[in-house]
């Protein structure tokens, strides 16, 4: 049923680590199956994706964002004979190494470790199953194919990309990646689209009459309108989500159906070597999914309300990346206090790196536990975070 040019696991690049064939299960259902199992996939469950965990339990977390992404995933790669497994795979572990607090953690934190080799989203990702899973005796990590590993690591520094070998090698040549990750890069950016919008107007942030600049959504609303005048709010709300959603989908399938065709790739290699993806929108969609990705930076992740949100979380990882450097003994023994000694003395970026993995593995509310416990309760910082003040 797979394309010639989709990923197979008996033409796979293999594991960092040779293991038994699964027995019943493909080696990327077997990926799936580590991710879901690994314990930074249930901590997306209290991590931002735009709305900090404690500000109502209606918005999106990391964790839906991550199974929305993987919805959308799987629905295009079976629509185009891709190998499902292995793009529901990347899409469930392509956040696994988000910071608390969304991109303002990610920010803060790379500036805290500019001194010492920075801190990527991406490339943390791919840290937590590479590395930082302690789930297996023979190997640490959880030793994924190295297409799930390849569609994991979206973007990557040419610095840091020329210490992963062969999987840095397309940031340094320009190659792509499978088709399957491309699938998940692009259903990535429809699920955050979408249902940033649905939490958006939830939260009152913005307006389904600003909106109306958006295309995309004019299009939708007018023939929705047209068929249900009067249809109550919330329902209004969803069913120009759920349309907007299915004609990118449509339109991505579509478009990346022709476009594969005409370049006709034989093999999942020369999908890499094709110069360009081949999983694309058209371009009347690309530009709506722009317009709605701009209205969306401008009226809700710059909006007053989020961005002091994004200051308070700010002030959260600095103290504690700040409290962590300095006294290495708060730290718990499992992510550096027993390299504390040694760290201070010879190895420093080791040191500063198990910082970073252990503020970046932490969800929202246990870094805000951290900061109240090393700041004091009393602290006026510390009541940044009081729920009573901050729950929209
Ligand atoms: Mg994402």
């Amino acid at each position: 049923m797979l394309a010639s040019y989709a990923a197979r696991e008996r033409n796979s690049r293999g594991r960092l680590f040779p293991e038994e064939a699964p027995f019943l299960r493909s080696e990327f259902q077997r990926d799936r199956d580590r991710v879901i199992h690994s314990s930074a996939f249930r901590r997306l469950e209290y991590k931002t994706q735009v709305f900090v965990n404690h500000e109502g339990d209606m918005f999106r977390t990391r964790l839906t964002h991550s199974i929305e992404v993987s919805q959308i995933g799987r629905t295009v790669a079976r629509a185009l004979d891709l190998n499902e497994d292995l793009t529901e795979a990347i899409c469930l572990a392509h956040d696994l190494g988000h910071t608390p607090f969304g991109h303002a953690g990610q920010e803060v934190l790379n500036d805290c470790m500019r001194q010492h080799g920075g801190f990527e989203h991406n490339l943390q990702s791919l840290r937590v199953v590479d590395l930082l899973e302690e789930k297996y005796a023979a190997f640490p990590g959880l030793n994924l194919c190295f297409e799930t590993r390849e569609g994991i690591l979206k973007h990557c520094s040419r610095v840091n990309a020329a210490l992963l070998g062969e999987l840095g090698n397309r940031f340094l040549n320009g190659t792509q990646p499978g088709l399957e990750a491309q699938v998940a890069n692009i259903a990535d950016e429809i699920a955050y689209n979408n249902h940033d919008v649905d939490d958006g107007l939830r939260s009152g942030l913005i307006t389904m009459d600003q909106l109306m600049q958006c295309r995309l959504f004019h299009k939708h609303y007018s023939g929705v309108i047209q068929h249900w005048p009067g249809l109550e709010r919330r329902r209004l709300t969803h069913e120009l989500i759920r349309r907007m959603i299915n004609s990118l989908a449509v339109d991505l399938i579509n478009t990346s159906r022709g476009k594969i065709a005409s370049y006709g790739p034989g093999t999942a290699d020369d999908v890499r070597n094709a110069g360009e993806g081949l999983v694309i929108l058209s371009q009347e969609m690309a530009e709506m999914q722009q317009e709605l990705k701009l209205f969306l930076r401008a009226n809700l992740y710059m909006h007053e309300y989020v961005k002091n949100m994004t200051r308070k979380a700010s002030e959260v990882i600095r103290t504690l990346f700040s409290v962590y450097s300095s006294q290495p003994d708060s730290l718990p023994e499992s992510m550096g206090g027993n390299i504390s000694a040694e760290g201070q003395v010879t190895g420093q970026s080791v040191f500063y790196r198990r910082i970073a993995d252990y503020i970046a593995g932490m969800t929202d509310r246990f870094a805000i536990a951290e900061y109240e416990k090393h700041c004091g309760m009393h602290d006026e910082r510390s009541r940044f975070f009081d729920n009573r003040t901050s729950r929209l």
